[in-house]
C-alpha cells in the first residue's frame, strides 16, 4: 500500500473530527496533498470508527482513484478545486461543526468577536449556497475563500478549511468551531464586540510565528 503512513494519518484525523464534535456519523472529509498529482482523501459513507488506511482513497490531480477499492468522499471536486487555486494548500478538512454550521445557515459570515478568528482570517467568509458535491460548489467556496482566507463557511452546509500540513488545517476547522460558538453565545445575553480590520491583520502576523521554538527562524 503506498502512503501508509499518510493514510493512517487521514484516518486519526477523521475520528478526532468525529470525537470532537465537529461532524457526526461519515459527514465530513479530509484530503492532504503528497504530489503535485496524487492526494489522498477520506471515502464516503463509511462511518469514521470502522475506517481503515485502506479505505483512504488514493487520487489523482483529475480526481482517478489509482488506489484504494473505495469512493472517495462525494467533495472530491471541492478539494481537488482548492488544492488548484492554492498552491499554499497541503490539507482541506471540511466538518458540518454545529456553531459554524448556524451562521452557515444564517447566511452570515463569522465577525472577528475573538481574535482566534485570525486562523481563518480577519472575519470567516461566506461561500454562496450550491448542492453538495457540485462543481458549483466548489467555484462559489474559492471565489469566497481567495487568496486571503483559510477557511470558508458554505451557506445552509458547514465549513471548509485548509493548511500548510493537516495539523494546521485541522486546528483550524476547530478553533472556528470555538470562535463561532462564542460568537453564538455572545449575542444570546449582549451586543458582541468586534475587533477591528488592523487588530486582526496585527493578530495575522503574529500568527505566522506562533508556537515555533525559533521564531526568528520563521520568514
Ligand atoms: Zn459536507
Amino acid at each position: 500500500m503506498q502512503y501508509r503512513n499518510e493514510r493512517e494519518t487521514v484516518v486519526r484525523y477523521c475520528r478526532m473530527m468525529l470525537s470532537a464534535g465537529l461532524t457526526t456519523g461519515s459527514g465530513g472529509n479530509i484530503s492532504i496533498r503528497l504530489a503535485d498529482d496524487a492526494f489522498a482523501i477520506s471515502p464516503t459513507g463509511i462511518d469514521y470508527a470502522a475506517m481503515e488506511a485502506t479505505d483512504v482513497c488514493m487520487v489523482d490531480a483529475a480526481g482517478n482513484v489509482v488506489e484504494g477499492g473505495r469512493l472517495p468522499s462525494s467533495e472530491l471536486p471541492m478539494h481537488l478545486a482548492l488544492y488548484r487555486a492554492r498552491s499554499d494548500a497541503r490539507a482541506v478538512v471540511h466538518t458540518h461543526s454545529p456553531y459554524a454550521t448556524t451562521f452557515a445557515c444564517l447566511r452570515e459570515t463569522i465577525p472577528p468577536v475573538h481574535y482566534l478568528v485570525g486562523f481563518a482570517g480577519t472575519h470567516v467568509p461566506l461561500a454562496d449556497y450550491a448542492t453538495y458535491g457540485t462543481d458549483a460548489l466548489a467555484e462559489n467556496a474559492i471565489r469566497a475563500m481567495g487568496q486571503d482566507f483559510n477557511a470558508v463557511l458554505l451557506a445552509n452546509h458547514g465549513l471548509l478549511a485548509l493548511g500548510a500540513s493537516l495539523e494546521h488545517a485541522y486546528a483550524t476547522a476547530e478553533e472556528i468551531e470555538l470562535v463561532a460558538r462564542i460568537a453564538f453565545q455572545a449575542r444570546a445575553i449582549g451586543t458582541p464586540v468586534h475587533l477591528d480590520d488592523d487588530e486582526m491583520l496585527r493578530v495575522i502576523e503574529k500568527f505566522k510565528t506562533y508556537g515555533s521554538q525559533n521564531p526568528q527562524e520563521e520568514e
